[in-house]
C-alpha cells in the first residue's frame, strides 16, 4: 500500500488525484489532505478518505475545520502546516497553485519523498535550488504534467539503461494551441475573460487555462522540461497539435521519434506518478483504436503568442530570471482576470517587467522570492502606468 498526501486537494489536480485513489483503493491510501480555503469540500474529502492529518491554508478557518472533522484527525494550518504534511506520506502530490507551492516542493524533497509535481511553478522559479535536492536519498521528482509525463515515458527506456541523454537529439513538446489558435491580431485584441477560460481540449483550473491561451503555459513547460531532463534550450522544440492526443515526443540521433499518446485526461499522468515504475490498470486516457483518429501538427506563431518567446528568453538567462518571469506572469494573469488589462496586455506587461530584470543569482530561497516579487511589482507598475495614461 502506497500512502499519499494531497496538497491542494480541492483544486483540479487534487480532486482528480482523489479520483485515481478512489479507483485504486487496494494500492493507494490517503494519509493527509490540504487545501487553501475551500473548507466545505475539504471537510467532505476528510469524511470520505479519513486521513490522519489535514491542513487548511487560511488560518482564520482553522477552528471551524477542527470543529467539523472527526476527532482522530490532526488539524494543521498555514504554510507551515502544508510543509509539515509534505513529509507525511510515501508520495506527496503538490497540486498547490502557483509560486505558493515552492515550500511544499522543497519540503517534500528534503524529507526524501517522492514528489508528484503538478506545481510546475516551483521547479521553474527555483530550479537551481531544487536540482541539488534531487540527490537526497529517497527524494524523487515525477512530473504531473501531461507533456513531461509523456517525455518521462519516452526517455524511460534510455534512462533505465543509463543512457540518459546520450542518444537524444531533441525534446518536442506539443501544445494544443489554446482557444485562439489561428486568430488574427484584431480578434486577439478583443478577447474576453470568458473566451480565454474556454479551453478546447483540457479541463483545468483558471490560472493554467489563461496560461494555455497565451502559450505561457507552454513556455513555462519548456523551462520545466529543461530542469527535469537537463536538456538545453536549443534542443527543446514546441509543436502545435490541436487534438491533444500526442502529449510530447523525444527524437533520437538515428532519426527515431518516440511519442506518448492518450486522451487528454490528467488522471493518467497522476496515476503514472503515483504508481511508477509500475502502471495502474484503469481506463483513464485510453484511446479507442477502432475509431478513426486524425492528428495535425504545425509550428507555433510566435508573433501572435509572444509569451512563448519570453519564456525561452528567461530560461536562457537562467538564475532568477524564470522566477521573475513566473511572478510577472502571475501578476499579469491576475490583472487580466480582474479586468484591469487586456489579453494582449498580458504579454506586454510581462515583457516590460523582464526588461527590468536585475540578473540576481538564484543562490538561496530569499533571492528566488525577491525575483518573484520584483517581477510582480514591475507588472503592477506597468498596469498603474497604463491606467494613469488611460490606455
Ligand atoms: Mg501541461
Amino acid at each position: 500500500m502506497t500512502t499519499v498526501a494531497v496538497l491542494g486537494s480541492t483544486g483540479s489536480i487534487g480532486t482528480q488525484t482523489l479520483d485515481v485513489v478512489r479507483a485504486q483503493q487496494d494500492k493507494f491510501q490517503i494519509e493527509s489532505l490540504a487545501a487553501w480555503s475551500s473548507l466545505e469540500l475539504l471537510v467532505a474529502q476528510v469524511r470520505e478518505f479519513r486521513p490522519k492529518q489535514v491542513a487548511i491554508g487560511r488560518e482564520d478557518l482553522f477552528e471551524e475545520l477542527r470543529r467539523l472533522v472527526p476527532s482522530g484527525t490532526e488539524v494543521l494550518t498555514g504554510p507551515l502546516g502544508f510543509e509539515e504534511l509534505a513529509g507525511s506520506a510515501d508520495v506527496i502530490v503538490n497540486g498547490v497553485v502557483g509560486f505558493a507551492g515552492l515550500g511544499v516542493t522543497l519540503s517534500s524533497l528534503s524529507a526524501g519523498k517522492r514528489l508528484a509535481l503538478a506545481n510546475k511553478e516551483s521547479l521553474i522559479a527555483a530550479g537551481p535550488l531544487v536540482q541539488p535536492m534531487r540527490a537526497i536519498p529517497g527524494a524523487e521528482l515525477i512530473p504531473v504534467d501531461s507533456e513531461h509525463c509523456a517525455l518521462h515515458q519516452c526517455l524511460r527506456a534510455d534512462l533505465e539503461l543509463g543512457n540518459s541523454s546520450r542518444y537524444l537529439r531533441e525534446l518536442v513538446l506539443t501544445a494544443s494551441g489554446g482557444p485562439f489558435r489561428g486568430w488574427n491580431e484584431e480578434q486577439l485584441a478583443s478577447v474576453t475573460v470568458n473566451d480565454a477560460l474556454n479551453h478546447p481540449t483540457w479541463s483545468m483550473g483558471p490560472k493554467i487555462t489563461i496560461d494555455s491561451s497565451t502559450l505561457m503555459n507552454k513556455g513555462l513547460e519548456v523551462i520545466e522540461a529543461h530542469e527535469l531532463f537537463g536538456v538545453g534550450y536549443d534542443d527543446i522544440k514546441v509543436v502545435v497539435h490541436p487534438q491533444s492526443i500526442v502529449h510530447s515526443m523525444a527524437s533520437f540521433v538515428d532519426g527515431t521519434t518516440i511519442a506518448q499518446l492518450s486522451k487528454p485526461d490528467m488522471r493518467l499522468p497522476i496515476g503514472y506518478a503515483l504508481a511508477f515504475p509500475e502502471r495502474i490498470d484503469t481506463e483513464f486516457g485510453a484511446l479507442d483504436w477502432d475509431a478513426a483518429i486524425s492528428m495535425d501538427f504545425e509550428p507555433p506563431n510566435l508573433d501572435s503568442f509572444p509569451c512563448l518567446g519570453l519564456a525561452f528568453d528567461a530560461g536562457r538567462l537562467g538564475e532568477t530570471a524564470p522566477a521573475w518571469l513566473n511572478g510577472a506572469n502571475e501578476a499579469a494573469v491576475a490583472g487580466f482576470l480582474q479586468g484591469s488589462i487586456s489579453w494582449t496586455g498580458i504579454a506586454a506587461a510581462i515583457s516590460a517587467s523582464l526588461d527590468k530584470y536585475d540578473g540576481e543569482r538564484a543562490d538561496c530561497v530569499e533571492s528566488v522570492i525577491r525575483a518573484d516579487q520584483r517581477g510582480r511589482e514591475c507588472v503592477e507598475n506597468f498596469l498603474a502606468d497604463k491606467s494613469a495614461k488611460n490606455v
